[in-house]
């Protein structure tokens, strides 16, 4: 017997309309390379119907790629709904790849327009040539002075608004399981690969952003994402917002961390999100400001050092709110919420929980497996797995088939990289990304766990850990520590202050110290680049 319920199909349309017949009196405002602009959301609607029509006036397949190479602005967020709603596919462009990256991805998704905020363009007109896919560039005045090539593929974003009557009709998407947005992983190891999300996904997605557990975005939100929107859409927050009715707040092209604190007090933002070293950077000015009106900081996209986020609490009286996922996995798959059994525990043994991945949000499923055989772990905090996926936001492969089926399982789970134990709970804890585990002697040892307790050292500004080859035990760590301005540190220190800490086979078997950890195109600790740095390290 079938359910007799309406099977209406789950797609942006209802997000776009939603927002504008429930939420034309909210605002977003976008910081500008001088300045801010707000724009109400009915504003940004018309806006929308217009550049739906500009897409077919620009001569856009039915569902060509739609590029961006933008900040996170208001101006973004219409293309965000204008693509898809007409059936055409987002593509956001990370700003900081390598060019060679950047022309390959552009000619893997065969995107036929870039989008492009004029600060952007010197990042990417030289590389435009070798482009041959793209047929326009439609340049996005965000108020800087850029030359403005002088070439009929270039268009000017709002003369081609103005020329374009606004769409008055209902978007429609039909099958809800059509591509709406695409996104490609950083590409740590080989090309970089094309995540591709359907309507369903993201619109699940968007709902999961409402959950208690997680971020819970409300009405009564003001949320400003400072994770960019060309890594996994902002984590998802911007479709989140509309579909909740947030006001928002976007960051636009400075990344200063005195920009960011400011914008966060003067708008009196009630949540926010963004990578472990922006928060690095934000920290210290945290006393200057009031951020009363912070609800919810949320982390990830690398282990959030319990160290930065008890910094947070005992500052402004909130620690950061840990979450975990991947380009893959839309990308929130687990958030660390506090949970009744926490009650009771001491500060400390709470700052630990919060220090997890935490628990999978409803509907997304989580296990830890051998790498190998693929037998499932025991959930005792003890047993150390691969993390293994599955969900309706999870990827089930890569644009065109990339990586031939390696990182699914047999039975369609996506298989993470990372390794991790579960508690009795559900709460995971990664230990490492597979390939950054440190395998001495047949042991390994958790790069991540050690980087964690050295930036607990007062003086120590970042951390990261590598393995570096050794005769006898095939790997030992190296730590790479860079010291806070103005302080001074030894190695010794470093040592001592980890060896009450760890086990002792795990001490670092050298410290070096350098001016700044090389950060990814998405501000993650670039290990690959300090393996190439002390590619032949002679240990001590
Ligand atoms: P994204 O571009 O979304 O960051 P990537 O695919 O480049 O996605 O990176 C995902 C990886 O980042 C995960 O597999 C994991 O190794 C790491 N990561 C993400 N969030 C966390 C977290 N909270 N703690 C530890 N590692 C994390």
């Amino acid at each position: 017997m079938l359910g007799l319920m309406q099977d209406r199909p789950l797609a942006l349309p209802h997000i776009f309309h939603r927002a504008e017949q429930l939420f034309g009196h909210k605002t977003v405002v976008t910081a500008e390379v001088n300045g801010e602009t707000t724009t109400t959301i009915a504003e940004l609607c018309t806006r929308v119907r217009r550049l739906a029509t500009a897409l077919d006036d620009l001569g856009i397949s039915a569902d060509g790629r739609v590029a961006t190479f933008c900040w996170n602005t208001a101006r973004h967020l219409e293309l965000y709904l204008a693509a898809p709603c007409t059936g055409r596919v987002l593509h956001t462009l990370n700003i900081r790849l390598f060019p060679e990256q950047l022309v390959y991805i552009v000619g893997h998704a065969e995107d036929e327009v870039i989008f492009v905020d004029r600060s952007l363009l010197p990042l990417l007109w030289p590389l435009a040539d070798k482009m041959p896919t793209v047929r326009a560039f439609v340049v996005i005045d965000d108020g800087a002075d850029t030359a403005i090539p002088d070439d009929p593929r270039v268009r000017d974003y709002e003369e081609l608004l103005a020329a374009a009557e606004p769409f008055s009709g209902d978007f429609v998407i039909e099958d809800e399981n059509t591509a709406a947005a695409m996104c490609y992983t950083s590409g740590t190891t080989g090309n970089p690969k094309g995540v591709v999300y359907s309507h369903r996904s993201t619109v699940l997605h968007s709902v999961a952003t409402l959950f208690a557990d997680g971020p819970a975005l409300s009405e009564r939100d003001v949320l400003m994402p400072v994770v960019p929107m060309f890594h996994a859409n902002a984590w998802g927050l911007p479709y989140g917002g509309l579909l909740a009715g947030s006001t928002l707040v976007m960051p636009g092209p400075n990344m200063a961390p005195q920009a960011i604190v400011s914008m966060l007090e003067r708008h009196e933002v009630t949540i926010t999100a963004g990578v472990p070293t922006i928060w690095m950077g934000v920290q210290p000015l945290l006393g200057d400001h009031d951020l009363r009106h912070l609800r919810a900081i949320l982390c990830g996209g690398s282990a959030v050092p319990k160290a930065l986020s008890e910094a947070y609490r005992e500052a402004i009286g909130i620690p950061l709110l840990h979450a975990w996922g991947m380009t893959e996995t839309s990308p929130i798959a687990s958030v660390s919420s506090m949970r009744s059994h926490h009650e009771g525990l001491t500060e400390e043994e709470r700052a630990d929980a919060r220090a997890r991945q935490g628990y999978p949000l409803p509907l997304v499923e989580l296990r830890i497996a051998d790498p190998e055989t693929g037998e499932p772990q025991p959930w005792d905090d003890e047993a150390t797995g691969e993390v293994q996926a599955a969900g309706p936001w999870i990827a089930k492969d890569y644009y065109r088939g990339e990586g031939g089926g390696s990182q699914f399982t047999e039975d369609g789970w996506l298989r993470t990289g990372d390794v991790a134990t579960v508690d009795r709970y559900g709460s995971f804890r990664l230990v490492d990304r597979t390939k950054d585990l440190v395998k001495s002697g047949g042991e390994w040892i958790s790069s991540v766990e050690l980087e964690n307790e050295i930036m607990a050292h007062p003086k120590v500004a970042e951390a990261a850990v590598i393995g570096v080859p050794h005769e006898k035990w095939v790997e030992r760590p190296l730590a790479c520590v860079v010291v806070k301005p103005g302080e001074t540190l030894t190695a010794e220190e470093v040592i001592e202050f980890l060896r009450p800490r760890v086990a002792k086979w795990w001490l670092p078997d050298a410290v070096e110290f350098i001016d700044e950890i090389p950060k990814t195109s998405v501000g993650k600790f670039s290990k690959k680049t300090l393996r190439e740095k002390f590619g032949g390290y002679e240990l001590p």
